[in-house]
This record gives structure tokens, sequence and C-alpha cells, in this order.
């Protein structure tokens, strides 16, 4: 039995100016594929696994078109040269935006079939922000995704969709899939499964599970920064059982739908001028303040200054910024040396939008792993120590502070780029506080251009009726 691999993993704001190319994607081909701990779970014997080319990164812009025919073009290639194979599986995320295209997960998806024939089943896993199309479900025999939001059931959502392949062409019984689409799109900051309405919501999949007839049932939140007609939330269900299937999904749907005015932040959240002021007034520590509109893990940029400038201008000393990414910054930075002193531009070095913030700074520490774009400074000016990063990046782990000498349990206020806090990070919080900032991610929902989405969509539109109805893939006829 042969399956083969592959698959291309990002989120992208339309809302970005900053445009991904290849070398912000870590390419997996070959044995290196099969070798990564992300594709670990494959490992059932008497299947030959055939490696293809995953493309992941971190959330950002769209990706350039030229990136994308590229990474698309070597993806086919590798499919084809793996002929003949049994099924094919596809670890994706859902929110590509390729510039120029409304849905690259379609055409991904629509061409991998193409090369494989009618009969070979696909399987793909998906984050639960990902945007889904009638043109992707068209294409696919099973679907699983993400049940939780932080994601902390990645490998488990793979080995679900894995697992659902192998069943399939051991068994000779092909699934098929049925989905709503429901006219609602919300940030993940307020459809956190770690608190109510979403908890219950995603607990309800399991009992949808053990139905008679269905697979794996699944709730799509979408991702609300893709101006794109597919952008919405859906129910997407894999059974055995047609009726059983689309009834699941208008059920799941309309769940959904009923809890949609219920939703807010899990965290104390508002404008970052009252978040700074009761970082001030507390007396716990460490304060961990989310700048939630540069949260590169969402799609933002990563590089703005505004809570550092704003810090500034307030002379709150005794915090921890981590990180912005700032290029030329950390480039001179390691020019000056550690323990130099230097006046140093951080900010609005990709995205001219925003306002960079100019201070004198001791450089405190480089971290240099080898390329030039992992290179880190930490450097400390008026009383703030300040984390810079050579590429668009995340400090969600208590990894990435270690790394660099950083113990974020030890300061009184940490700033860090994020939108609710990682499973790492959360647990410390003492308080949390998500500042509504500015940014390419921003919270500011009902105000984002809207231009090319399907309408009406909560909350965009407020007044209006809506009654689920369940739609087949074509490959599942009845
Ligand atoms: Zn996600």
């Amino acid at each position: 039995m042969r399956i083969a691999v592959g698959g291309l993993h990002t989120e992208c704001s339309t809302y970005s100016p900053v445009l991904m190319n290849r070398e912000d994607f870590r390419v997996l081909e070959g044995a290196d594929l099969l070798a990564a701990e992300y594709f670990s779970f494959i490992g059932d014997s008497g299947i030959d696994h055939i490696p293809l080319l995953h493309a992941r990164a971190v959330p950002g812009g769209p990706v350039s078109l030229a990136a994308y025919e590229a990474f698309k073009a070597e993806f086919l290639a590798l499919l084809k040269a793996a002929l003949p194979i049994d099924g094919l599986y596809l670890a994706m995320h859902g929110a590509v935006k390729v510039e120029g295209m409304d849905d690259a997960e379609g055409d991904w998806i629509a061409a991998a079939r193409e090369i494989v024939g009618p009969d070979c089943p696909i399987a793909a896993s998906y984050d639960l922000h990902g945007n889904v199309s009638q043109k992707i479900i068209d294409q696919l025999d099973i679907f699983a995704a993400y049940r939780t939001a932080p994601h902390i059931d990645v490998r488990e959502t793979m080995v679900r969709a894995w697992s659902m392949l192998v069943d399939c062409l051991r068994s000779g019984k092909r699934p098929g899939i049925a989905w709503a689409r429901i006219p609602v799109l919300l940030p993940g900051e307020c459809t956190s499964t770690e608190d109510e309405p979403a908890k219950g919501l995603y607990g309800q999949l399991l009992d949808f599970d053990k139905r008679s007839g269905i697979l794996d049932a699944n709730l799509m939140v979408g991702y609300v920064w893709a101006d794109e007609p597919r952008a919405t939330a859906c129910a997407v269900v894999t059974g055995s059982d047609r009726a059983a299937a689309a009834m699941a999904a208008e059920e799941i749907a309309a769940g959904y739908w009923a809890a949609r005015r219920q939703f807010t932040f899990g965290s104390v959240t508002g404008p970052l001028a009252d978040m700074l002021d009761i970082a001030e007034r507390s007396n716990t520590a460490p304060v961990i303040l989310a700048d939630s509109a540069d949260n590169p893990t969402g799609g933002g940029v990563g590089d703005r200054a505004d809570v550092l400038n704003a810090l500034l201008g307030r002379n709150i000393e005794g915090a921890l910024v981590a990180g912005i990414t700032d290029r030329p910054a950390v480039e001179a930075c390691f020019a000056s040396g550690v323990g130099s002193r230097l006046k140093v531009r951080i900010g609005a070095s990709l995205d001219p939008a925003s306002v960079p913030a100019v201070l004198e700074a001791e450089v405190l520490r480089l971290d240099d792993p080898g390329a030039a774009a992992d290179r880190q400074a930490v450097v400390r000016g008026a009383g703030i120590t300040i984390v810079l990063a050579a590429r668009r990046r995340p400090y969600h782990n208590i990894a990435d502070f270690a790394q660099l000498g950083l113990d974020p349990k030890t300061v009184r206020l940490l700033v860090v780029k994020s939108g609710y806090l990682s499973p790492e990070l959360a647990p410390i919080a003492n308080p949390n506080l998500m500042a509504l900032t500015e940014g390419v991610v921003n919270q500011d929902i009902e105000h984002l251009a809207s231009n090319h989405r399907s309408r009406p969509v909560f909350p965009f539109d407020r007044d209006f009726d809506f009654r689920p109805q369940a739609r087949f893939s074509k490959r599942w006829s009845g």
C-alpha cells in the first residue's frame, strides 16, 4: 500500500502588505519529511510512505504568486513521479492567500486530484482557522481539523485524518464529506476552546463522532483576516452515511450560529492605554500584555513598536518586550557588539504603516545560531529590555526566552505579540491583559475593509436569518 504525503501550511492576512516568499517557509522533502518530528506519527507497518513536499511558514501576509507556483510545481512533479499511489494525505492549514488568487487550497488540492485521478482517496488535516470552499470539499474524501485553540491537538488531528485514510484503504470502504457553511466570522481570540461557548461546542464534537454513520465531526471557525469569498465558519463532517453526515453538519452549524453573540475575549481586554493603566497599578507579576494586532502567529507583521513607544511615553521601567522583528536593528546591534551603547531605531522595518521607536540602548546579548535571518539581539534602554529578531517569529514558549538568558516569570511586565496566550505563557500570567492595538490582525472586526467576503456574515452584518443547509462533496454522490 502506497500513501503519498505533502501539503502547504500557513495563514495569511490579506491586510498585510508583507508578502511571503520561499525563504519564509520550512520546506520538507524526501527523507527529511519522513524524519521530521511533525510527521513522526506516520509509522504503520506494511505501508510505503512516499514523501512529496510540505512547506510551512509562520503566518503572515499573502504568499507571492511566484513562491506558490514554484511550490506547487515541485509538489505536483513529485506526486506524478510517485504514481501509482493508493492514497494521498495532505497536511494543510487552510488560510493560505496567494496574491491574485481567492482559494489557494482549492487550487492546490484540485491540482493534486487531477494527477491522482478519481479513484485515489485524498485525506486532509486542517487548522480550525482554515477557510473551506466547495471546490476544496469536492476533491476530498476525508477531512479532520483541530478541536483546540490554542492548538494542543495538532498531532492528534493529523493522526485522525491519517487513520481514516489507512482504514479506508484497508477496508475498501470509501467515506465522504458533508459540510455546511455558517455565515459567522469571528477572531480566534473570541473563540478559544479554553472558554465558553467554544469549549462546549467543541466538546460536543466527540458525541457527534459516536453517532452511527459519522467518522469525524468538525467545526471550523475560519480566518477572519482573509477578505475572500470563502472566508466563513463551517461544519465539516466525514462520514460513511450521507444522511447522518448531513444532519450532523447542520446541527453543528446551527449550534455555532445560535451561540454567535456569546463569544467574548477570554482575558481582560481593552485599548492599550487602559491595559497599561491596569499594568501600572498591578501588585502582582508578571503582568503579561498581549499586543494582539501584531501577533505573528495570527498573520501579524510583528514589526510594530506601538507598545514600546507607549511604555517609553509613560516611563514604565522594568518591562520586557519580546520581541520586535527588525533585521536592520539586529544588524546594527551585531555591528556594535555586546556591552556597547547605540542609538537604535526599532520598528516599522517591514510595514512602514507604524511609528518606530528611537532610543539609546545597551546591547546585552547577541544570539547567532548561524543564518543571519535567525539572529536575535537583546538590548536595554530607558529601563526596558527589548528582544529584537531578524525574522518574523513569536516569543510564546519558555525556551524562546531561555535561549536568550531571560526568564519571563521574574519580570514585572512582559509584552508579547500574541492573541490569547500560548499554553506556556498563560499559566504564569498574573494577570493576562490583551491590548486592542493597531495592526494587520486587529480585533476591530466590524470595521475591517470587506470587499470580497460573501455577505451577509456576522458580525459585519447583524440583522439576518440563517438556516444551515448541508452540501456534499461531489465525490460522494447518493
Ligand atoms: Zn489556528
